[in-house]
């Protein structure tokens, strides 16, 4: 079983047109760029909305400088889930 995403529908503009493109996506940061070669994602010709399935939000997120620095400073998120499995 996938659990990749199927979309047929823009769903910004309601386009029929959006389809699955792969290609090298640049994002920035706090004005630093980062680069995701090969990236495969949905894009709406008509009005160039960008829609990333689990697939690629975890690759953006994996070479996002905002993450890494968010996963460093953030070690007790375990924990928190922890206690309040208890109550
Ligand atoms: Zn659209």
């Amino acid at each position: 079983m996938t659990t990749k995403l199927n979309i047929k529908i823009c769903p910004s503009c309601g386009s029929k047109k959006i389809n699955m493109v792969r290609r090298n996506w640049t994002g920035s940061f706090e004005g630093k760029e980062y680069k995701i070669p090969n990236l495969e994602y949905y894009e709406c010709p008509d009005c160039l909305e960008k829609v990333y399935d689990r697939e690629a939000m975890r690759q953006i997120q994996a070479h996002s400088p905002a993450f890494k620095r968010a996963s460093k400073s953030k070690p007790a998120r375990t924990t928190r889930a922890a206690t309040s499995m208890k109550s």
